[in-house]
């Protein structure tokens, strides 16, 4: 057979994704499964988002666009940032792209050489890795412990940036475990990163309305304007207006990093689909009103998970302030075996015996490179987390 390339070495596909499908394969067995694994809101996407779309395909909206984004849409994404981040981006350093992943992949692969560090405050979302490694990076973890509530130190971020550090990404709130930056962390990671004017800052604020108990949210171009052209501020309509298929992720940038973004994208898929544009200016020029509400609910939802599963001896979990993910530690479950006889020695092992035993899908911390720990997103209506964390507890209690 003809060979593959050899940058794509251990780049696989993600945990989460491979316990979703693995989950959708026993659902269609007929087995009653309790999907905690997706990072996906379970609300529809608007009304008026929708409509927008509908029209746009009626009116013939239906050419290929400008490869960096429709005017509409550029313009949309430039308000959204002078009102919500008191950001101002002219639009030449806006660019669109098929979600906020696409985004992430034109500016890694636009920047890196072989040898480029990437720094990640970890546990992180498993494709900034993967897409820096991709791009010919190797990968700079920075710990964030649960004790400081998964938050990045000034401190640990200091001792991981060295000559050859490319990028730094920043994600709070974060997936997988919701921890948010006070402003006054903000700006003591913002001190540290003036002194190391070779690193570009990528801050993805794609969960930035996925706040609760009344905390404020900032990002780092705004919170330290001096850091500013170095600073990609990426962002995206998923999560917010549960827009998950429609692909569209937007970012703010420095112009010559938005030109040769732009230019790694005009290699791959040029511009993206116009009705998803259209339907993302309706989401971002529209009414923001139900954005609360839904953080309200997500809110609600956080304060059950957190206290089902803190009742349950063995798994401890914090209460993050933000994104819909907990990720309660189970070192007390290391090393027993489950009722069905199979030895938990890691995360792994706990997650793929909490799936077999008790149906339930979540993701294993080594996932996110923290461990042992395991994911769950309570993106889901609170009857289908009730059953998970009774199930989630049967199996812990079956630990011997
Ligand atoms: N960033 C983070 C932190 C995410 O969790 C996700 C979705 N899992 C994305 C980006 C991808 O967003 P999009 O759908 O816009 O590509």
């Amino acid at each position: 057979m003809p060979g593959f390339a050899d940058r794509l070495n251990g780049i696989g596909i993600s945990a989460s994704a491979a316990m979703t499908d693995k989950a959708s394969a026993l659902k269609a067995e007929g087995m009653k499964i309790v999907s905690l694994s997706s990072g996906e809101p379970d609300f529809p996407t608007p009304e008026h988002v929708v409509d927008a779309a509908i029209a746009a395909a009626r009116a013939g909206d239906t050419k290929y666009p400008p490869q960096d984004g429709k005017p509409a849409l550029k313009k949309a994404v430039q308000g959204k940032f002078q009102r919500e981040n008191h950001l101002d981006y002219a639009l030449d350093e806006i660019l669109v792209a098929n979600g906020a992943k696409q985004i992430i992949y034109d500016a890694m692969m636009a920047t890196i050489n072989p040898g480029d560090e990437v720094v990640l405050p970890t546990p992180s979302w498993i494709s900034y890795a993967d897409i820096a490694r991709l791009a010919g990076a190797s990968i700079v973890s920075v710990p964030c412990p649960a004790e400081g509530g998964f938050r990045l130190s000034a401190a640990a971020l200091e001792a991981a940036i060295t000559p050859k550090t490319k990028w730094l990404v920043l994600n709070f709130p974060g997936n997988p475990t919701g921890a948010c930056c006070p402003r006054a962390d903000m700006e003591a990671i913002a001190a540290v990163l003036l002194k190391h004017p070779q690193v570009w800052i990528m801050t993805d604020d794609i969960y930035e309305h996925l706040i609760y108990d009344g905390f404020t949210f900032c990002t780092i171009a705004e919170v330290e304007p001096r850091l500013k052209d170095r600073v990609l501020t990426v962002n995206g309509v998923s999560k917010a207006y549960a827009m998950t298929g429609w692909r569209v992720g937007y970012c703010g940038g420095p112009r010559a990093l938005i030109a040769a973004m732009n230019n790694m994208q005009g290699q791959s898929t040029s511009g993206i689909n116009t009705l998803a544009q259209a339907a993302a200016v309706a989401a971002l020029n529209g009414t923001q009103d139900f954005l609360k509400d839904r953080a309200a609910e997500y809110q609600a939802r956080r304060d059950l998970v957190v206290s089902l599963l803190n009742a349950i001896p063995g798994v401890q979990c914090h209460t993050p302030q933000g994104a819909f993910y907990v990720y309660p530690d189970i070192s007390g479950c290391m090393g027993k075996t489950s009722a069905g006889g199979r030895l938990i020695a890691t995360d792994a092992d706990f997650v793929m015996a909490l799936l077999e035993e008790q149906q339930v899908a979540s993701v294993q911390g080594a996932a996110y490179g923290m461990s042992p720990f395991f994911r769950i997103s309570y993106a889901t209506g609170t009857d289908t987390l009730r059953e998970g964390c009774r199930r989630i507890a049967a199996f812990v209690d079956g630990l011997k």
